[in-house]
């Protein structure tokens, strides 16, 4: 991109007034990024996991519509609560509403506030390839969230009716762009509660420099209840819950590449 289309492409402007469909907000959040943060829980998934937290989100068309400046204000009224950690847009899939994302993050930056994305690694726009606004709204991402859900093309289909590959190019992406990232890896009985896909997991990302570490998610049973709000039956109901010492050896097997991790 040259120095003059880049000038013209209109996200390179914060809008204040630039909407996205929010779910939900969370004003000190401790679970999604370092520190206390205010978290942003965008409405519309594309993905379909198995052990779906926020079953109520995926609908694209549901949620309210905020601007910009609506959820500044509302993050600026708790900023001395959240010097210690920042702003964290969530989901649902935040960047399927990128260019609302940027905007937000921008808008955070002028303000000095820190950014995380958290993200399934959804990156292909409409044209089916990375658009400007999801670079834009990586760019303004000081740390980015990324969910690997599996390690086997076929597991992960059924897991979450989505390939690999997106969340793989998304962390190739990052590795490219040297941007900080964090892993997140959810542990589910009968899916990826095995040696073998932690092991695919630890040599796919050991070497990563811009890796910091690997967060380790034991499978929960907290989301039922969103399921049965949405008339369906939870699809792992009859899956027990993992506890830490379960998942321990997870921290082991990534060790042994070299990866830091955090249960
Ligand atoms: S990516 Fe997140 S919000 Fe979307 S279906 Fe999976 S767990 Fe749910």
């Amino acid at each position: 991109m040259n120095e003059n289309t880049e000038h013209k492409n209109p996200i390179h402007d914060v809008s204040a007034k630039e909407t996205g469909r929010v779910h939900s907000f969370e004003s000190f959040g401790t679970v999604d990024g370092p520190g206390i943060r205010f978290v942003v829980f965008l409405q519309g998934c594309q993905f379909k996991c198995l052990y779906c937290h926020n079953r109520d989100t995926w609908d694209l068309k549901g949620g309210t519509l905020y601007s910009v400046d609506d959820i500044m204000k509302k993050i600026l009224s708790v900023k001395t609560y959240i010097k210690s950690g920042g702003l964290t847009v969530s989901g649902g899939e935040p960047l399927l509403q990128s260019r609302f994302v940027s905007h937000l993050f921008k808008a955070a930056h002028a303000e000095g506030i820190h950014t995380c994305l958290d993200t399934n690694g959804y990156h292909k726009g409409r044209e089916g390839e990375m658009n400007a606004s999801i670079k834009s709204a990586i760019d303004e991402s000081d740390l980015v969230l990324l969910d690997i859900k599996h390690m086997d093309i076929e597991g992960h289909m059924e897991l979450t009716d989505q390939p690999l590959a997106t969340s793989l190019e998304m962390a190739e992406y990052l590795t490219e762009i040297n941007k900080l990232m964090r892993v997140r890896f959810v542990v589910v009985p009968g899916y990826t509660h095995k040696e073998e896909i932690v092991h695919k997991l630890g040599a796919y990302l050991k070497d990563r420099k811009n890796l910091e570490l690997v967060e380790i998610l034991p499978f929960h049973k907290l989301g039922s209840v969103k399921w049965e709000g949405e008339g369906e039956v939870d699809p792992l109901k009859d899956v027990e819950s993992l506890k830490k010492d379960d998942v321990q050896y997870v921290q082991d097997i990534l060790a042994e590449y070299g990866i830091k991790s955090k249960l």
